[in-house]
């Protein structure tokens, strides 16, 4: 059977995607290649979110023709995800060598596909089109490729976005919001928790409008279907949450992404009512002025933004607040720059993801006028990036000396001799393990910090 090499780019959808591709194929025989050099299939997960992630991919792309051009080897190579689904066709036109073009409604089709490529019955195939429950069809796992391995797991539970914020291209990349129900949600979660999982992180592009529209009427009502009493003062997605955390086995509830505007009271009061949903929340910001949020069609102002916070470290103190922060995005003056760097100052984030604003087509944002040159852009990047990091590490040092839970994944990617684990607040912690530790609950005590790293020695073991 033949090989595949699939890299990804972008978030962690997009590895979940990838990931259920990779698990589709493996169960029709395919094995796993270790580069792209060796496989007989290269399929390429793609990012739109920013410019950058998108040209990284087509120069990928440019690469593994040419090397196969020019070794004369047969290889089947594909786009799928977000940027398949935005140009479709036209990356054909760019790279007329490219045999498969699969949208981010097609990953199921695969496998169905690339039998019809390798066995020559088409020569390409472009497959964008929406498909009904596509949702649903995020499933499979390959915990690494052996059941015994993997102690955290992401499971999709939507897909799409309805948020229409100016600067985004996912809803033209995701679609509209869809649903899957509470019931097949937690069937998988069960059946990963059953393979040893004992960590799960639930997907969407925004989950905290889970459930609100797009779920499939033949399919069973969420909350009736899991046998609980129908909690109108609850959302679908806090319904969903409750549903989650009653599986036995399961340690860790976390979630990405939410919006702010989600954070209704039902989802604080979940912070302090579910002992297995971690403190941590990511609360993308984008921008600190009021200005520049409506601009951008956010829904929230500082103001409210800020409330939400406070209410979430009332409800969890310690809680762990990470953001995401745009810069630059058109109209962006001093001012308003200087308003996100002071609601940086007030929030003290864990952490921040920072973005230079990268137009894309078909959003408002990229017609808008006073456009902020690149310079600005980076500019803007490095000082809001040096406040961030310096709040981040003195947030780190606050650890040292203190016990924390880590949930252990297994031995450090960078030393095989030192074990990774995360805190309930999503940091990573290094110790010195053993293969016994993986998949444990276990108390640490933390020794020193590293740039986004917590160093422990293990004090009890659960
Ligand atoms: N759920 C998130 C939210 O509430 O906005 C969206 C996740 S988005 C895929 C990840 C991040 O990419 C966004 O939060 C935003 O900061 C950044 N991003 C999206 N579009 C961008 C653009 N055109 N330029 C720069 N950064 C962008």
């Amino acid at each position: 059977m033949p090989s595949v090499f699939i890299k990804t780019y972008g978030c962690q959808m997009n590895e979940r995607d990838s990931e259920a591709v990779a698990a589709q194929l493996v169960a029709k025989g395919y094995t796993l290649a270790k580069s792209e050099v060796t496989a007989d299939v290269v399929l390429l997960n793609t990012c739109s979110v920013r410019d950058f992630a998108e040209q990284k991919a087509i120069n990928k792309m440019e690469n593994i023709v040419g090397a196969a051009r020019n070794k004369k080897r047969e290889q089947i190579v594909g786009f799928m995800g977000c940027m398949a689904q935005s140009r479709g066709k036209e990356l054909l036109d760019r790279l007329p060598d490219v045999d498969l073009v699969l949208g981010t409604q097609k990953f199921h089709r695969a496998a169905e596909y690339l039998d019809e490529l390798l066995a020559g019955r088409r020569s390409q195939i472009v497959d964008v089109a929406p498909e009904a429950k596509s949702e649903a069809a995020i499933r499979e796992h390959l915990l690494n490729g052996s059941a015994k391995t993997s102690v955290s797991a992401f499971v999709s539970i939507m897909q799409g976005c309805n948020q229409h914020c100016t600067f985004c291209i996912v809803p033209a990349t995701r679609g509209e919001e869809r649903s899957r129900t509470i019931p097949d949600v937690v069937d998988e979660c069960r059946e990963l928790v059953s393979r040893g999982v004992k960590e799960i992180t639930l997907l969407g592009q925004i989950v905290t409008s889970y459930g609100r529209r797009g779920m499939s009427p033949a399919q069973p009502e969420p909350a009736a279907a899991t046998g609980e009493p129908r909690l109108a003062s609850r959302s679908a997605f806090v319904q969903l949450l409750d549903a989650v955390h009653e599986i036995d086995g399961l340690a860790r509830i976390r979630f990405t992404s939410p919006h702010p505007k989600g954070y209704g009271d039902d989802l604080v009061a979940a912070y302090a009512r579910l002992p297995k949903l971690c403190e941590t929340a990511h609360l993308p910001l984008q921008s600190g002025s009021d200005r520049i949020l409506k601009l951008m069609h956010r829904g929230y102002t500082r103001e409210k933004f800020v409330a939400i916070i406070e209410k979430l470290r009332q409800a969890k103190p310690g809680i762990g607040i990470t953001t995401d922060i745009i810069v630059g995005f058109p109209g962006e003056t001093e001012e308003d720059f200087e308003q996100t760097l002071s609601l940086c100052r007030e929030v003290q984030f864990d952490n921040a993801y920072i973005f230079k604003y990268s137009p894309r087509r078909d959003t408002p944002a990229a017609d808008m006028p006073d456009q902020v040159p690149q310079t600005i852009r980076e500019e803007r990047n490095e000082r809001l990036l040096n406040l961030v990091n310096e709040i981040a590490a003195r947030k780190y040092d606050e650890f040292i000396g203190r016990r924390v839970e880590i949930l252990v994944e297994g031995p450090s990617k960078k030393n095989a001799a030192r074990y990774t684990g995360r805190t309930r607040c999503n940091r990573i912690v290094l110790f010195d393990g053993s293969a016994r530790h993986q998949g444990q609950l276990m108390e640490v005590k933390i020794e020193r910090t590293g740039s986004f790293t917590l160093y422990g020695d293990p004090a009890i073991l659960e």
